[in-house]
């Protein structure tokens, strides 16, 4: 290893290529991407500033998370001051008092007696924390009986054993081998034939949900312990849950006594223009996993919101007891509850969320029009969220969602492609110029990919 000075981040002309060879990036094609790497070195409201000293929009909030802006004053602000006066302190038998005040914020923020707040530092730990605390509950009440957990097709849940498990992606999951036992998968909502271009909550599919309750009586409805889904699949192309599917599957969870979680690490935080996905379809989750939008990506920050019945069942026993033995030395960190705290400021004294509504049938129309473009095959959206799906390239050296990706930064937007979905979120602060920023350099980089790109 070597000392290096870091470089000046706004002042692109002195940032150097770093080494490249030692850092394994995350979910990349490392070798290919250290052939001609695209590196970010600053920040700045809507825009990102690459490494050549461009400016490009960023339409994605980072990976879905910076919601409230890049840099957000008010965000930087708190965390200056947070450094100034305390910089780590455990919750593991003490506390700090950031974190019962982000708390009990979070606990007015959520919707419903979602009145308890486990605080973790990922979705992936928000994932495996809820999951546990789903089948640790119903052991707290003498009901050990029930351990299955079940999840949905092209579901995304992080990482974890616990979030790769009940996750529906294929490839995320033969890599690792046996996972969790005892887990099963409600079929995907998505219908690309019946539900085509729809907007919002697509008119087709409630009845997907009633997979839940064959799946229940399969496995005896007693020995299973939560249903998780992500209200909108984001990361899997951005898929809208069915009008009324998520009111059903609350029913039937209710029926046999299952733990409803909602993963909202994508949805949560105004994304679709309400606090949390609960609140736009007013059906309430017996627990939520957030992450992303919770600290405006700005300090690794998640948590895990919980009903009051869930909570209570666990605060029995003696009373020097710990109730639940789970927990990670940064759970509630003092600068990423002064990052959150700050960061809800901005969507509730700002208005960012109202905004982000408000803004919501502009993006929709917007996207609306490239229906008829070549190789346009759906459009979907929610709130700020939305995804422009592309017929597949048959072959080729990239899939045709990256090349329209890679067509749109040369022009200066940045986009998502998850696989031959063009993936948008983004910022709240976003204009209704850049809107149509966004929506231009998308039919451009379209019509410019219509062939296939050589190798
Ligand atoms: N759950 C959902 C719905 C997500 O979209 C993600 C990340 O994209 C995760 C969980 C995992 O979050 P993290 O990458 O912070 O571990």
């Amino acid at each position: 290893s070597s000392s290096r000075s870091a470089p000046a981040a706004d002042d692109p002309a002195l940032v150097g290529t770093p080494p490249m060879g030692a850092f394994w990036m995350p979910f990349t094609a490392n070798r290919k991407f250290k052939q001609s790497p695209q590196l970010i070195v600053g920040a700045e409201g809507m825009h990102y500033r690459l490494a050549d000293g461009r400016l490009v929009l960023d339409a994605i909030a980072g990976l879905w998370c910076v919601n409230a802006g890049h840099r957000n004053p008010r965000v930087t602000a708190a965390l200056k001051a947070q450094i100034d006066v305390l910089d780590y302190a455990s919750n593991f038998q003490s506390g700090h008092p950031a974190a019962f005040e982000l708390a009990a914020r979070l606990a007015d923020f959520a919707p419903g007696d979602l009145n308890h707040v486990f605080f973790t530092n990922s979705g992936s730990e928000s994932v495996d924390t809820a999951l546990k605390i789903a089948v640790a509950y119903h052991r707290a009440r003498g009901d050990a009986g029930r351990y299955r957990l079940i999840g949905r097709e092209r579901d995304y849940h992080g990482v974890s054993f616990g979030g790769i498990s009940v996750s529906g992606i294929g490839r995320q999951r033969s890599t690792f081998g046996p996972l969790l036992n005892g887990v099963d998968h409600l079929p995907t909502t998505h219908d690309p034939v019946r539900n085509a271009f729809s907007r919002g909550e697509p008119v087709h599919g409630i009845e997907k949900a009633d997979a839940l309750e064959a799946m229940l009586v399969l496995h005896d409805p007693s020995t299973v312990a939560a249903v998780i889904v992500e209200p909108v699949a984001g990361s899997t192309g951005v898929l809208p849950p069915p009008q009324g599917y998520l009111r059903r599957l609350r029913e039937i969870c209710d029926r046999h006594g299952v733990l409803l979680i909602f993963d909202e690490v994508i949805t949560g935080f105004g994304r679709l223009g309400a606090n949390f996905a609960a609140d736009l379809t007013g059906v309430l989750p017996d627990l939520i996993t957030a992450a992303k939008g919770l600290s405006n990506g700005a300090v690794p920050m998640g948590a895990v919101l919980v009903r009051d019945g869930v909570h209570d069942a666990f605060m029995h026993g003696a009373a020097g007891s710990v109730e639940l033995m789970h927990g990670y030395t940064y759970s509630g960190h003092p600068l990423a509850c002064a990052a959150a705290s700050a960061t809800l400021d901005a969507y509730l004294e700002d208005g960012l969320i109202a905004q982000a509504a408000a803004l919501s049938p502009y993006l929709e129309d917007g996207l609306h029009a490239l229906r008829g473009l070549p190789g346009v095959i759906d459009v979907r959206n929610l709130g700020l969220l939305a995804g422009v799906e592309l017929a597949p390239y048959a072959g080729g050296t990239m899939t045709r969602g990256q090349a329209v990706a890679q067509q749109c930064l040369a022009r200066g937007v940045m986009v998502r492609a998850v696989g031959d979905t063009i993936a948008l979120s983004p910022p709240f602060t976003i204009s209704r110029a850049q809107i149509d920023e966004i929506v231009d350099t998308l039919r451009a980089a379209i019509l410019n990919t219509v062939d296939q790109p050589s190798a």
